[in-house]
């Protein structure tokens, strides 16, 4: 899949989501939802290194998966920061992420 239909199908899930739950999806939801989804990945690390209470853990590929899913929606929430932002955010990648340090 190329970036831009990555950005665009996550565009239109935040559209979605904001309609179902009459929820405007501006700057500053964008990046609150952005907070909330960065602390959603960090409780999946622990729970997928044991670091949380005994009865949260669950087996390794389930907590794996979930750990999929978390930085998922980091990245997915990012793309929508970046869209609401006017970010060409393929374009940011490539010129900041360039390598050779
Ligand atoms: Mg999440």
């Amino acid at each position: 899949m190329e970036f831009n239909d990555l950005q665009k199908r996550v565009i239109d899930t935040a559209t979605s989501y904001g309609k179902k739950y009459d929820i405007t999806m501006d700057e500053d939801f964008a990046l609150l939802k952005l907070y909330e989804e960065v602390g959603e990945f960090a409780q999946a690390v622990l729970i997928h290194r044991k670091k949380s209470r005994p009865e949260k853990h669950v087996a390794k590929d389930v907590s794996k998966m979930k750990l999929a899913d978390e930085l998922a929606d980091v990245v997915g929430i990012a793309i929508l920061n970046a869209h609401l932002l006017g970010i060409d955010l393929e374009e940011a990648i490539s010129n900041k992420w360039r390598g050779a340090y």
